[in-house]
């Protein structure tokens, strides 16, 4: 009686060791398919010692037998998780399988299959031939009769215990020095199962207790021990599957032959995650707007894929990196993408405002200093060739925004913008130089030719007709023009200067008039 007493607490702490580490893991609703799997090991375990203490304090046969079909729905599925939890913990290997572990999960039929065979017993007595009330002793035992599903189902847990141990043996053996510690415990969880059934098979138990709910509660034990002290489940596989779907770069990982091996859930924007053949056919052939992403072999690099149904054009920097194992053999390749497209759409746009006037749209001074002296320069090196500059600022413009307000300025500066680039070819570079003034640069033109070009603009200046509710403005421009060429030895900052020293001769000889500076010529201070 008193080993009753004891072996009964024994199996209520088993209940509640596995209620409470079901309780703990269950409650981390991490995505993590070991500890999932681990947590249905537990809830099994939970269902099959509560109904085994339900079993043992019960004193009648209707209530024992109840209680017994209920054991069989916990244990038989705990070698399938056991078979699963093998499977699915994988520290070692990131590219680790996950097609074969939704093909394990056919498993589940066995459990069910011989559930329902228990759960019918009465009608066909497969699995117990008789089920009786063993009196003899002072307490209430099952007395059975065991027909041979009862050897076919403890078989099939044998077999599926011995398949996940030698999993989790293979990979202790196979395992680098980091996880070896991890594997080497879920080996030993595996043991206590293992020593109960040897001494339930031996009848050394008193009363053939059946001690297999006490041997897996030591194996919850020594998992969650596990979790705890070596980060068993919960470290490492999360933390690889979490990085994966926390990157926002698309991830792809292709094995030697080009075929996907992995990819996570921003990828799918790339291909049709649906496809049948997604798995066995080369990525690039599949489809083959994704081939630019493999036609480079170094390791980072940039690329630009023509979605298939938009013509749109994505950017992307990819970061390559080979997959090697542990013997050194390529396994694959691992694509990061990262993609560059709003990026270098906000980066044209800064640099397009950076370089331009706000009012006119042309370009700004800035910009303008550094084209000119970047041709300066070009052309210093080349020892020959010209170019012309065209200063203009126009008349008397103080007058039509003290006349008409300044919005009505700002409405002719608007237009000029317009008009001055439609006078010039299209090489030629017009920016504006300040307020109201503008500036010209004319590639390879000789002084005659650009005095020409800027008598061209001053009549078509002259002759547009601007407008401001209602009243007709008169605008017109004084023109100073200047060339710049090596062979002069003179610097384009002064011709800058000519081009300035030209207009204020225009503004003295009455306005609307272009006055050329050739570089010979006596060059006056101005000061407008
Ligand atoms: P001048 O013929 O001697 O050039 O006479 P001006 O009145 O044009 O004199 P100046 O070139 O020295 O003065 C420029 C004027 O242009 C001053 C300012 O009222 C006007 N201005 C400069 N920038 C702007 C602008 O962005 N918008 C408007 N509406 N007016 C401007
Ligand atoms: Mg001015
Ligand atoms: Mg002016």
């Amino acid at each position: 009686m008193d080993i009753m007493i004891l072996f009964k607490s024994l199996i209520f702490f088993s209940v509640f060791v596995s209620m409470f580490l079901f309780g703990y893991v269950y409650n981390r609703k991490v995505n993590s398919l070991s500890l999932r799997f681990l947590s249905g090991f537990l809830l099994a375990n939970l269902i099959y010692a509560s109904s085994y203490f339900f079993e043992i304090s019960s004193d009648s046969l209707t209530q024992i037998k109840l209680a017994l079909n209920f054991e069989y729905l916990g244990i038989l599925f705990i070698p399938m998780f056991w078979v699963l939890i093998a499977w699915a913990y994988h520290p070692d290997n990131p590219v680790y399988n996950e097609k074969l572990l939704k093909k394990l999960r056919i498993l589940y039929i066995i459990p069910i299959i011989l559930n329902i065979l228990v759960w019918t017993n009465d009608l066909h007595h497969w699995v117990y031939v008789h089920i009786g009330l063993n009196t003899d002793q002072s307490i209430f035992l099952l007395n059975v009769d065991r027909g041979p599903g009862f050897w076919v189902i403890n078989g099939i847990i044998i077999v599926l215990f011995c398949v996940g141990s030698i999993r989790m043996i293979s990979n202790l053996v196979k395992s680098n020095g980091n996880h070896r510690k991890q594997y080497l415990l879920l080996t030993l969880a595996a043991t206590p199962p293992f020593l109960s059934y040897i001494l339930i098979l031996r009848q050394v138990i008193p009363y053939n207790l059946d001690i297999n709910p006490i041997a897996f509660a030591l194996s919850c034990i020594l998992l969650f021990w596990g979790m705890y002290n070596l980060q068993l489940f919960n470290i490492l596989p999360i933390a690889h599957k979490l990085v994966i779907e926390a990157i926002r770069d698309i991830m792809i990982v292709l094995n030697p032959k080009g075929c996907l091996i992995e990819y996570n859930i921003p990828a799918t924007e790339l291909f049709d995650n649906d496809n049948p053949d997604l798995f066995r056919t080369p990525l690039k052939d599949l489809y083959p707007h994704l081939s630019p992403l493999f036609c480079n072999s170094s390791d980072s690099y940039e690329i630009d894929l023509t979605m298939p149904n938009s013509e749109e054009i994505r950017t992307y920097s990819i970061y390559i990196t080979p997959v090697i194992d542990r013997k050194n053999r390529l396994r694959g390749n691992l694509y990061l993408l990262h993609e560059l497209t709003e990026m270098k759409k906000y980066l044209k746009e800064l640099e397009y405002l950076a370089a331009s006037d706000g009012l006119t749209n042309l370009l700004n001074h800035r910009e303008f200093m550094k084209m000119a002296t970047m041709e300066a320069q070009r052309l210093e090196e080349k020892g020959f060739g010209q170019f012309s500059l065209i200063m203009i600022d126009l008349d008397k413009f103080k007058m039509i925004n003290d006349e008409y307000g300044h919005s009505a300025g700002d409405k002719v500066l608007q237009q000029l913008g317009l008009l001055i680039p439609q006078q010039l070819r299209p090489t030629d570079i017009c920016a504006r130089y300040g307020g109201e003034e503008f500036i010209l640069l004319l590639y390879d033109t000789s002084l005659e030719q650009a005095t020409f070009y800027a008598e061209k603009l001053r009549l078509a200046i002259e002759k547009t007709d601007f407008t401001y509710n209602g009243n007709k403005l008169n605008i017109t421009g004084s023109f100073g023009v200047s060339t710049f060429s090596p062979e002069q030895n003179v610097s384009w900052e002064i011709t800058l200067n000519h081009a300035d020293s030209g207009l204020y001769m225009a503004k003295k000889a009455g306005r609307n008039v272009v006055h050329p500076i050739r570089s010979t010529d006596i060059v006056v201070n101005s000061d407008f």
